[in-house]
């Protein structure tokens, strides 16, 4: 997990070029609304604060504009799909590759932080596009406050994000057909010092979108690609092997960010002997 860059820019002006590509009825209704629409991204971008987002309130749109504005997002234009390309290129390469979310797949798509469907006039405000996968979009759905207020999601845009590794591995090896194999969980950490309103988003993040679970079923591919890494080094020794894997995983940290799950399971794998001896050359 990692911090995503906005983009450079005024939102209401990517507003107001999508709304210009659209003809007819729809291009009047939307440029009359203009000045509404105005006012709520006005409200959007003063609260645009870990502790004042979540006071955000939907306001009541008539079906027929909130078909409009949600046509805004969910038509094909260019404006929006150069919009788009803004986005996920503003980010940092090797972070930009994967969904703001989980880390595990691609972003192929971009979630709503506020849901579309309850704040339709921020369907093409770019404060509130997160380039994600289809499984953690399918996962957060509408949802994004708890009962009492408090937010479900980590906004990538805005919350500080600890400084400390968040997730701790554990491997148990197995003795399969003469080799071990690791079974693999994942548990939630919190890191000393890290305040508990904080910490309490990152978890109920965990929970909705199933990420200890998930990052356990990818864990072995994780695995073997480690293993290939460390078998194309040919060690003859623990030793040597340890130390060619501590540059690797440096490196790796550097693309992917100290917080990233893979990051947490070669730190766990490379401290590991049982692994290291594995890896040898016979
Ligand atoms: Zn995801």
């Amino acid at each position: 997990m990692h911090n995503l860059r906005r983009i450079d820019g005024v939102p209401s002006e990517y507003l107001a070029n999508i709304i210009g590509g659209k003809n007819g009825d729809r291009g009047m209704r939307l440029t009359r609304m203009a000045p509404e629409l105005s006012a709520r991204y006005a409200v959007l971008e003063a609260r645009y604060t870990p502790g004042g987002i979540s006071g955000v309130l939907a306001q009541k749109w008539t079906q027929v504009q909130k078909d409009d504005l949600l046509h805004c997002y969910e038509s094909t234009a260019k404006a929006l799909e150069d919009l788009k390309i803004l986005i996920t290129q503003r980010q940092l390469e090797g972070v930009r590759d994967f969904c703001a979310y989980c880390g595990i797949g691609a972003p192929k798509q971009f979630d709503h932080y506020l849901p579309k469907a309850k704040f339709p006039e921020f369907s093409v405000h770019f404060y509130n596009l997160v380039p994600c996968c289809g499984s953690c979009n399918g996962l957060k759905g509408e949802a994004w406050l708890k009962a009492n207020g408090t937010r479900i999601f980590i906004n990538f845009y805005i919350d500080s994000l600890p400084t400390a590794p968040i997730l701790e591995p554990d491997i148990q090896w197995l003795l399969k057909g003469g080799k071990h194999v690791p079974v693999v969980s994942f548990d939630l950490v919190q890191p000393i010092g890290f305040g508990a309103v904080e910490f309490a988003i990152i978890k109920s993040h965990f929970e909705k979108l199933e990420l200890l679970a998930r990052y356990k079923d990818q864990a072995h591919t994780e695995f073997l690609a480690l293993r290939d890494a460390a078998l194309a080094r040919e060690a003859k020794t623990v030793i040597t092997l340890r130390k060619f894997l501590t540059k690797y995983l440096q490196r790796r940290k550097e693309t992917l960010g100290p917080l990233n799950w893979r990051i947490a399971l070669y730190s766990k794998l490379v401290e590991s002997t049982p692994f290291l001896r594995g890896c040898l050359r016979p």
